[in-house]
């Protein structure tokens, strides 16, 4: 093969391999549709955070639950998936770090939807079937479950401190680090971290003695406490400031105020 002739082989191997590279990635391409005016009515319905934001912030809240249900997949397990639950779902999903206009929710492939509780081995039927919500592990690493009631119940009602879509993913964020301990290393400055472990303790204790307004399963551990006190926040940050004003100043850095950088 003389020189000329190798040489526009390769020219035309590399026309083809980009022409097959562009045609491969339009074709992995999720196609976004515009934010629907059903889907604004459901934003504006039910959930109060929402209504809280100015226009420029709730065109930003849209396009991240957008980002967001393009990239997660929604199953219904013996239910269907509704526009409601979709919305409800990215809500829960992007109230929790709106601050953090980057975060991407990198170790979730999947959310679940059961149509009521069930146990802690996955099942609908049968005895304890308690469990409104559970980020997997092991083999269920990336998948979310959720209970389509407690969801919508947790919309439905923004008075009662209770939201079991903000609870998971809040267990989601705080298992970024490695560690789902009620420790968020990834939206806490490390000068925080000591003061938020002392207010855990302190505020299980209270739970314990029953002088506590929390509900009394964020007393379960750490994890859930943060999980539980989070769900707080978001819903009644009037109250929580009122109530628990240590909580509060310390979720607040953690939630509203981006992480300075660490001093080596
Ligand atoms: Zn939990």
């Amino acid at each position: 093969m003389n020189n000329t002739l190798a040489f526009f082989l390769v020219i035309i191997g590399t026309i083809v391999l980009v022409f097959w590279r562009r045609k491969k990635i339009s074709q992995t391409k999720t196609i976004e549709l515009p934010f629907s005016d059903d889907d604004r009515k459901i934003l504006e319905h039910q959930v109060a955070f929402y209504q809280t934001l100015s226009q420029e912030d709730k065109t930003s809240f849209e396009n991240r639950i957008q980002g967001f249900l393009s990239r997660i997949k929604i199953t219904g397990v013996g239910t269907s998936v509704e526009p409601l639950d979709r919305m409800l779902i990215g809500a829960s999903a992007i109230i929790p770090i709106f601050h953090f206009p980057q975060w991407k929710y990198s170790d979730l492939h999947e959310v679940l939807l059961y149509p009521t509780t069930f146990n802690q081995k996955f099942s609908q039927q049968g005895e304890n079937r308690d469990v409104l919500g559970m980020v997997g592990d092991g083999a269920m690493n990336d998948i979310m479950i959720l209970s389509k009631i407690a969801l919508r119940n947790g919309f439905a009602n923004s008075m009662d401190r209770n939201n079991t879509g903000i609870h998971e993913f809040v267990h989601l964020i705080d298992k970024t680090d490695g560690i789902t301990d009620g420790v968020p290393e990834v939206l806490l400055t490390h000068q925080y971290v000591l003061p938020w472990i002392q207010a855990m303790h302190q505020n299980i204790a209270e739970i314990a003695k029953q002088h506590s307004d929390i509900n009394p399963y964020a007393a379960t551990n750490q994890a859930e406490f943060f999980a539980v006190v989070s769900e707080y926040f978001f819903e009644r940050p009037d109250l929580l400031k009122e109530r628990h004003p240590d909580l509060y100043s310390l979720l607040e850095k953690a939630y509203a105020e981006p992480k300075e950088p660490e001093r080596k």
